[in-house]
């Protein structure tokens, strides 16, 4: 029997706990059994699938995000983004472990440089969920696990890098580190005096809104450095009202806030998901950045929406929405010097 805390729908966003998100990461679901009982599905129909698709990528989900899915619905858009399939284990020819090719863009254990002006930092390889259809669904993490003498040289390369403005947290997902060491790694880079901004790249402040806890907003209102925070929101369903607290709370506290989305076979493959989410967005202080194109990572064939109908997905936003909630249509290309856009063929 699963240990249940309270439901986003029981509790309201006041009784917030900022103390709590490290507890209800460690709650978080991480077997096929539990996952199938949670959410009312049959283990006849669906076990075995699932076992198949959780030896390849670890099940993880956290109790936040399972409480906005429908009970034994397995069209769920939420739910496909975290049930293991059999698909996964099927391979198809086009699709690959390292799809954007970041092995080769590794300057050094910890950091990724793809862009003149920007540096990726891996800081951790933990996410508090496990994204299907993730890009990084079979990432080293272990060769980017940083020892001291490694982050101090990571620092170092950076500071001989005058080019480099604004220095990416990834991973993994960089808010399922303690803020003691986000707020060292935000200390240490505000000493770079070429850097201008941290962005950071989360899927926590959606799947675990406590997350966004005074610790974290103390060393975000405290750098010198401009805060962009790019949450990955990929359908509507994903914004509760304990969501938008903790996006209000950044948003409040000075953080520019974006996102962006994948186009999902089954989850946002259709123009009035995308739209109402965009508008959902909106209303709780995001603006729509990026709508990527699905890279092609092995296990995931099943997500694939071609590049003709994520166009035609975007032409018709475009007819329906003002241009400031339409995000760009992109793909990430190996060794291009930045995102690639992708021609909507008007
Ligand atoms: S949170 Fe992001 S990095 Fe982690 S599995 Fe999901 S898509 Fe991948």
């Amino acid at each position: 029997m699963i240990q249940r805390t309270p439901t986003a729908i029981e509790a309201r966003p006041q009784d917030i706990d900022s103390h709590s998100w490290q507890q209800l990461l460690a709650d978080s679901v991480t077997t096929p059994e539990a996952l199938l009982q949670e959410l009312g599905l049959s283990p006849q129909r669906w076990l075995s699938g699932a076992q198949a698709g959780h030896r390849l990528f670890p099940i993880r989900v956290p109790q936040p995000y399972l409480d906005r899915i429908e009970r034994g619905n397995a069209a769920d858009p939420l739910l496909r983004q975290i049930l293991p399939l059999q698909d996964e284990a099927a391979e198809r020819a086009g699709y690959v472990r390292d799809p954007l090719a970041e092995r080769e863009a590794t300057a050094s254990p910890g950091l990724i440089r793809k862009y003149r002006s920007r540096a990726l930092l891996m800081v951790t390889g933990q996410c508090a969920i496990n994204c299907r259809y993730c890009f990084r669904r079979h990432f080293p993490y272990d060769e980017h696990r940083l020892s001291p003498s490694e982050r101090t040289a990571v620092l170092n390369t950076l500071a001989a890098a005058p080019e480099v403005n604004e220095v990416i947290l990834s991973g993994g997902d960089p808010l399922a580190v303690n803020d003691r060491l986000l707020a060292r790694w935000a200390h240490d880079l505000a000493t770079l005096p070429q850097l201008r901004r941290i962005r950071i790249h989360s899927r926590l402040p959606v799947v675990i809104p406590q997350r966004i806890c005074d610790e974290l907003l103390a060393w975000m209102t405290a750098t010198r450095l401009q805060v962009v925070l790019v949450v990955h929101i990929n359908h509507p369903n994903e914004l509760d009202s304990q969501t938008r607290h903790a996006l209000n709370r950044l948003k409040a506290a000075g953080v520019t806030l974006l996102n962006q989305s994948v186009a999902l076979r089954g989850v946002n493959d259709d123009a009035d998901t995308l739209a109402a989410l965009s508008e959902a967005l909106f209303e709780s202080g995001v603006l729509p950045y990026y709508l990527h194109a699905f890279d092609p990572v092995a296990g995931a064939h099943h997500f694939d929406v071609s590049d003709d109908e994520a166009r035609q997905l975007v032409r018709t936003l475009v007819e329906r929405l003002p241009g400031f909630l339409v995000p760009k249509l992109v793909r990430e290309q190996p060794g291009r010097a930045g995102k690639t856009p992708i021609d909507l063929h008007f």
